[in-house]
């Protein structure tokens, strides 16, 4: 065999998910472990959203409708956007893909921060683009630095707000003032995976943001039902965009992408309002009761619009992250990113959050003498 890999894909370091469950239990020999690693939903989705999905299996044997169309009127109901303005696909990691497909060739540039979401550098190596990486400041995204870096080159920017992992979100009003100083040729691409655990003041005005565009570059929202809505596991999520731009990502995209039990769920969580009251309600006192855990275990927690918390554990958070696998949970370091002595938490159930809260007691007590 003579296998002729590509140098940019020699390049890619495959993405490293955070360590399942069942993985776990089964190395260390454990049960009752606790995932707080991942920013998933903690909560199984509703009875309703379980019914629409379990009512919609006997219909499998055919393709999924292509054009999202139940699904589709939903968002456009919801958000006040046309269906010439959504794309859906399978995740908002699909959108990222489409993105980066429909506008970056060989030697396009293409501006995200560090730290924040992997994959819109690894689409970018995929297709043989340049990935120009600014380092956030004071924990949020160098807009100004990200300005002065675009060239003639540039075709898109990546912004997760809010920041993953920060947890911070950008002003709407900074935004505005950013959007409107991008020049025209560059797509600006607002990842909006955490859009509805923020505060809804800082939420920026989507629908009238991707349609004025005189004199002002595009811009697209990306959001996803892997977090608030709890459906990660069907993978699903959406992009609304000025028409054009919607239409060259539909040249990109397979006609079967997003799977019939995905756009059922989506539909179905995204009109179950109470569910969602819930979630946003539960996220709230779970981060107001670790925020508190943290503080008397003397480690510094930042504030967060997501479902996530960053803490600076004082310690190597490498070291932390295998002692607390010991003890059944599992969280992330942030050393790779960066920030060698923090960890982000995912908030849990009350039950999860506790033990958590136990354990790294423990682990504290011991590993810091
Ligand atoms: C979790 C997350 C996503 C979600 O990706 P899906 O493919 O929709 O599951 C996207 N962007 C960021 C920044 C995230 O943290």
């Amino acid at each position: 065999m003579k296998l002729i890999i590509p140098e940019n894909i020699q390049e890619i370091e495959p993405y490293q998910p955070g360590k399942s469950q069942e993985e776990l239990e089964r190395e260390y020999g454990i049960s009752r472990s606790v995932k707080i690693a991942s920013n998933e939903n903690p909560y199984s989705p509703s009875p309703k959203i379980i019914e629409a999905i379990t009512n919609a299996l006997e219909g499998i044997n055919r393709y999924p409708d292509a054009a999202c169309h139940d699904l589709m009127a939903s968002i456009a109901a919801k958000y006040g956007v046309e269906k010439e303005e959504i794309v859906v696909g399978n995740g908002s990691n699909e959108l990222i893909e489409f993105l980066v497909k429909s506008f970056v060739k060989t030697g396009d540039e293409v501006i995200t921060s560090h730290p924040s979401f992997l994959m819109y550098q690894k689409f970018v190596q995929i297709r043989g683009g340049i990935n120009h990486i600014i380092p956030l400041k004071e924990m949020s995204h160098d807009l100004h630095t990200i300005i002065n870096k675009i060239t003639e080159k540039t075709r898109l920017i990546f912004i997760d707000n809010p920041n993953n992992p920060m947890g911070t979100a950008i002003s709407p009003n900074d935004l505005y003032v950013f959007l409107s100083t991008v020049p025209e040729h560059v797509v600006v691409v607002i990842d909006e995976a955490y859009a509805d655990f923020m505060d809804e003041n800082l939420r920026p005005d989507a629908a009238s943001l991707i349609r004025n565009t005189t004199n002002r570059c595009s811009v697209v929202f990306i959001r996803t039902f892997s977090k608030a809505y709890g459906l990660a596991g069907l993978r699903i999520g959406y992009g609304i965009m000025n028409s054009s731009l919607a239409s060259c990502l539909h040249k990109v995209r397979q006609p079967f992408n997003v799977n019939t039990l995905a756009q059922v769920g989506a539909k179905a969580a995204l009109e179950d309002d109470n569910h969602c009251r819930l979630i946003l309600q539960k996220n709230r006192q779970g981060i107001a009761y670790l925020h508190d855990a943290f503080k008397q275990l003397n480690c510094i927690s930042y504030p967060t619009q997501g479902n996530f918390i960053l803490v600076d554990v004082k310690m190597d958070a490498d070291v932390l992250y295998e002692a607390l696998l010991h003890k059944g949970v599992i969280i992330r370091s942030m050393r790779a990113y960066g920030f060698p002595s923090c960890i982000r938490v995912t908030v849990g159930k009350d039950l999860e959050n506790l033990r958590f809260v136990e354990m790294l007691e423990k682990c504290l007590g011991e590993l810091r003498g």
